[in-house]
């Protein structure tokens, strides 16, 4: 069977050792006669597929002990909501540092909760860049300061980060969690929803400093209070089983390549592929992000017209590329390239693009 030149944004592809994986396992998971999503969330088996889903994470991303890793519901969107809840404390002020779209939308939510407010923005110049560390302003007794490590629809990622700015350092990373090594004890609480780098939609991932758990009021709704999952080890009610047996086998594939500094260094070559073709094309295709700013999974551009962006994005179809048509609020081409598109399919995404260009 041939696999799909998949360039989703999200949900996006899967590893095909994945799939086949689950695929042999779907009716009869290790000799028990049932599938994953048969058992009961209390039974044995369930249980260790939750609790190897915790350690392979945590050895991953190298969790330190003092943090908390809690597999939820509701996607990225709810931990908009969730993240004020929990953490901002009465009478005090979040920060939330403007990006793109997903903050906008987390700022929004937060102001409905409590007193949220822009610490920085680079929306006068189209989100092109992520702004420069110096430009935040933060007040010293905020409850957090909140950033979107990677822009999914702009095509712009965080390359360094803030340190030392005194309060807890919130991040939503759904779009390049595992794609590079991180320094957990820079943050209080990172999130990310599944569906690009970790598996599957249906389970959100977030990890917080333990010590940040006594923020969670008593009188929070249970589902979503942070305290109530972590007390429950994730299991307060039927959490989304199957598609945290997916993200346990995106996590095992991801430690037998030889972790997240190996996948760094691929998702490397891979951008620096399509962003060659953009910058030796003479000006035929336009990167969106400023070259500092530039995202490794979601490779943005246009072209001249938008006659040519339409006829590249036609052709490209027809070549069986799949999910290239930029977010509808940015408009041109998007190729996002997450942890799990082969190399392969970039290269022939690449030669599609020069080659387009020749013609053209
Ligand atoms: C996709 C995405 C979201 C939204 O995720 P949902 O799981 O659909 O709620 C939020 N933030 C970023 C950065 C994303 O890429």
């Amino acid at each position: 069977m041939k696999r799909a030149l998949n360039f989703n944004a999200g949900p996006a592809a899967l590893p095909e050792a994945v799939l086949k994986r689950a695929q042999k396992e779907m009716m009869n998971y290790q000799g028990s006669g049932m599938g994953v999503m048969e058992f009961s969330h209390r039974s044995k088996e369930f249980e260790e597929i939750n609790d190897r889903t915790n350690s392979l994470l945590r050895n991953l991303l190298s969790i330190p002990d003092d943090y908390e890793i809690l597999f939820l519901q509701g996607g990225a969107s709810l931990q908009f909501t969730m993240v004020p809840m929990n953490l901002l404390e009465e009478g005090s002020t979040a920060g939330y540092v403007m990006t793109g779209t997903w903050s906008e939308k987390a700022l929004k939510e937060a102001q409905k909760i409590g007193n949220a407010v822009p610490a920085a923005s680079s929306k006068d110049s189209n989100y092109k860049a992520i702004p420069d560390i110096s430009e935040i302003n933060v007040s010293a007794d905020a409850s957090y300061l909140h950033i979107t490590t990677n822009n999914t629809i702009f095509g712009t990622q965080w390359h360094s980060f803030p340190e030392d700015m005194r309060v807890p350092l919130v991040a939503d990373m759904s779009s390049d969690i595992l794609s590079r090594p991180i320094n957990l004890s820079n943050y209080g609480l990172i999130y990310a929803g599944a569906q690009k780098n970790l598996g599957p939609s249906g389970v959100t991932v977030v990890i917080l400093q333990k010590d940040l758990l006594k923020r969670s009021k008593k009188e929070l709704p249970s589902m979503l209070n942070y305290q109530v999952h972590a007390s429950s080890g994730s299991l307060y009610n039927t959490p989304p089983t199957l598609s945290v047996y997916f993200l346990m086998l995106v996590l095992e594939w991801a430690e037998e390549l030889g972790g997240v500094s190996r996948l760094e260094l691929m998702n490397k070559q891979k951008a620096a592929l399509l962003y060659d073709a953009i910058d030796r094309s003479s000006g035929f295709y336009t990167g969106h992000a400023e070259l500092e700013s530039r995202s490794l999974m979601n490779v943005t551009f246009t072209l001249e017209s938008d006659d040519l962006t339409a006829s590249f994005l036609h052709e490209a179809e027809e070549s069986g590329f799949i999910g290239l048509a930029g977010h509808r609020s940015v408009g041109g081409c998007r190729a996002s390239i997450y942890n799990a598109v082969p190399l392969e399919h970039v290269e022939k995404l690449a030669g599609f693009m020069n080659d387009f260009r020749r013609r053209n």
